[in-house]
């Protein structure tokens, strides 16, 4: 009996059985955009089809060249890369799996000067104005489709993807706000809705009945001027009629100001929308945003959201996601925390996509986990995400590990990171090093910091000791009002009303939130907070947003005088600084300190401290970044020692989870 009988029921789909209800969705890795990665992406792919999941579907593939997402990215338009493709998909089918194509054609996000679209409007997240189609180039576009979807089939892909949503072409031709055309492809509902029906009709009419065809419908714009409900109906419907074979959720434009997928956004927040629109077809309908356990997607399909769930990150944390979850070992997933760092963050980079807590991911021909060869014995100190990582994957490779940690838990940063309201995922990581410590045998010591003497007789000693917060030489930094965001945090030290943040960096912005966020929203008020409202009384769903006011004046300094919170990644900093902003957070930039009293906080600003002023707060919490913790390394290397030093006591500067953990992967990979 498990624990997830609706998630593991298999789905009859006429031509083909899926062994479940558990759909890789698109993600871009960066492997798609040459042929010469192709056997990478065949690694990738074989892994997770080896992990049970019903069905995956490729990164988008654009179905000619004005539909590229960049420059030289990646399409399908030949018959030899049809025949490239082979590779991946034998691949997949000889893994026991089964893989979809996405045909994605960025329109007016097409990142180079060639782009298409309904009307010549420039989207806010792209330099590049379209051109608007003429009635003749609209029906090249259709063709395009219907061309790709045609060599999917050929190099053996069991189905296309049609991407409808998330702002790219077809969206803009359905969305008023893209769309100002007054011909046959726009103006009414219907006209507006005709290239995506036109685009299904015919790729069905061209690849025959036994070939799945999956349109990602967008079912929520969260933009001005996005589709009603009767418009996201009326366009499922045509859908269905027109042959597709399943119909996937998509929420949100890349340009909407609604975060829809980052860690802050409480898990499975959009299955009500798919749940509301199921309704209004027959064919399979697919749940998708923030699902990333075997239980939270049990629920959305228990509840009848949905028939299929779709995951694209979880899997890059995990391949083995369904296996775990088949076998009743679901304490043993690597959960994607939803933290983009090594994903998202990479591709909008031009950088190949990872995962963070699972630096192997799309690395599996380079990363492998052998067997050693020779059992050595191996010492790790430090129990933070770069040591947790060197101890596990030494010892899953055959070597007797023994982990220090002076603390008396494991999580190192991760333990002050899980405290942020919003980042509550990070416990899963420890959750999952916990038990991977137990499951490979890791001797572990809590609460004891490791001498030298300690360390004698290991074959190899790894030393992930970490960091301690960096004081400032500021003038009364030794005053009773100044806390570290250690002690915030961690320890929970009392904070008073008015609070300046010293630092601006991604612990200053994080202790901002926590500060002003006394706990992690619901989903009702997390809507609230952000403006998401009713799908099937507003267009898009957009709401007016009502933020729950800070219960304390906080002021966020940095002396540069960029932008703050600049160092953050590309596709979340801009979810914390709205986030900051929705709170009030004063931020005050080219601050120079001059000391800490009595009053407050003194600073001056210009470049000959010309400008006082005195903020007049009860705490000053400082978050200037970290010094690395070395006295370890130094004293064994005094006695000769030979010693490996990741994490952040390799480089605090940098002080980085997603290097810690592939630093520490890619060492233990070669003890
Ligand atoms: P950080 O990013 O290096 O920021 C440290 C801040 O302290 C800077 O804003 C710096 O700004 C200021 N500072 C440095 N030295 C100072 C001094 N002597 N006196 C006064 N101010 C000083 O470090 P962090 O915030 O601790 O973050 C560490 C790393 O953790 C980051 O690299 C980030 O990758 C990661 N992280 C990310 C997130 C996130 O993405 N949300 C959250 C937490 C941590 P000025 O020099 O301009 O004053
Ligand atoms: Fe998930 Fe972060 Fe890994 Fe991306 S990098 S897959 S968001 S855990």
């Amino acid at each position: 009996m498990t624990a997830y009988p609706h998630l593991l029921e298999p789905l009859d789909l006429g031509h083909v059985v899926l062994p479940n209800r558990v759909i890789m969705g698109s993600m871009h890795t960066g492997l798609e955009d040459r042929l010469s990665d192709l056997p990478k992406l065949a690694a990738y792919f074989a892994e997770r089809a080896r992990g049970g999941v019903g069905l995956m579907v490729t990164g988008g593939y654009a179905p000619n060249r004005t539909g590229w997402l960049t420059p030289f990215g990646s399409t399908l338009t030949s018959h030899r890369q049809a025949r490239k493709h082979r590779l991946l998909t034998d691949a997949v089918h000889e893994a026991g799996g089964r893989i979809a194509l996405q045909i994605l054609h960025a329109g007016r996000y097409s990142y180079h000067p060639f782009s298409v679209s309904a009307s010549a409007l420039k989207a806010p997240i792209n330099p590049f104005k379209p051109r608007a189609l003429t009635d003749r180039g609209v029906l090249k576009q259709i063709k395009a489709y219907v061309d790709c979807a045609a060599l999917a089939r050929e190099a053996g892909y069991d189905g296309v993807e049609i991407m409808g949503s998330e702002g790219y072409f077809i969206n803009q031709f359905l969305s008023e706000r893209t769309n100002k055309r007054t011909d046959r492809w726009g103006g009414s509902p219907e006209n507006r809705r005709r290239l995506a029906v036109e685009i299904v009709r015919q790729t069905r009419e061209r690849v025959g009945e036994d070939f799945l065809i999956i349109y990602r419908l967008s079912m929520a714009d969260l933009v001005e001027g996005g589709q009603t409900w009767d418009d996201v109906v009326a366009l499922g419907k045509e859908i269905e009629a027109a042959g597709a074979s399943i119909i996937n959720t998509g929420i949100g434009w890349h340009e909407a100001r609604v975060p829809t997928i980052v860690t802050s956004v409480p898990r499975a927040a959009f299955t009500s929308v798919t749940a509301a629109f199921k309704p209004y077809v027959k064919i399979p309908v697919v749940t998708s945003n923030r699902i990333n356990l075997p239980q939270v997607a049990e629920e959305v399909l228990a509840r009848g959201d949905a028939d299929l769930v779709s995951m694209a990150r979880p899997f890059l944390a995990d391949p083995e996601w369904v296996l775990k979850a088949t076998t009743d070992r679901a304490d043993e997933i690597n959960v994607c925390i939803a933290c983009n760092q090594a994903c998202l963050d990479h591709v909008f980079a031009k950088q190949k996509a990872s995962c963070m807590v699972n630096p192997r991911a799309a690395r599996e021909t380079e990363l492998q986990l052998l067997p050693t060869r020779r059992t050595k014995s191996i010492a790790v100190v430090g129990a933070g995400p770069a040591g947790l990582a060197a101890a596990v994957t030494a010892a899953e490779r055959g070597h007797r590990v023994e982990l220090f940690e002076a603390d008396a838990e494991i999580g190192g940063q991760f333990g002050i990171a899980r405290r942020i309201p919003g980042k509550e995922e990070f416990a899963e990581t420890i959750r999952y090093y916990r038990r991977r410590l137990e499951l490979t045998g890791v001797k572990v010591h809590l609460g004891r910091r490791a001498t030298v003497e300690d360390l004698a007789g290991f074959d190899e000693i790894v030393l992930a000791t970490g960091v301690v917060p960096r004081v400032p030489a500021i003038p009364g930094i030794d005053h009773p009002t100044v806390l570290s965001y250690a002690e915030v945090v961690r320890e929970g030290k009392p904070v008073g009303e008015r609070v300046a943040v010293i630092g601006a960096g991604g612990v200053g912005v994080d202790v901002s939130e926590f500060l002003t966020t006394p706990v992690s929203p619901d989903l009702e008020a997390w809507k609230r907070e952000w403006g998401v409202g009713d799908p099937t009384k507003l267009a898009g769903a957009l709401a007016v947003p009502q933020p729950e006011p800070s219960p304390r004046k906080v002021y966020l300094l940095q002396r540069k005088t960029g932008k703050i919170g600049a160092g953050l990644g590309k596709t979340t900093g801009w979810v914390h600084r709205a986030a900051l902003k929705n709170k009030q957070v004063e931020q005050l930039r080219g601050v120079n300190y001059e000391r800490i009293d009595d009053d407050g906080l003194h600073v001056t600003f210009g470049p000959k401290h010309e400008k006082p002023q005195v903020l007049a707060v009860d705490t000053v919490v400082v978050c200037a970044g970290q010094e690395p913790v070395r006295d370890l390394a130094d004293a064994l290397r005094a006695t000769n020692r030979p010693v490996h030093l990741i994490g952040g006591a390799d480089v605090a500067a940098e002080l980085d989870a997603k290097r810690a953990i592939e630093q520490a992967t890619r060492l233990a990979l070669t003890l």
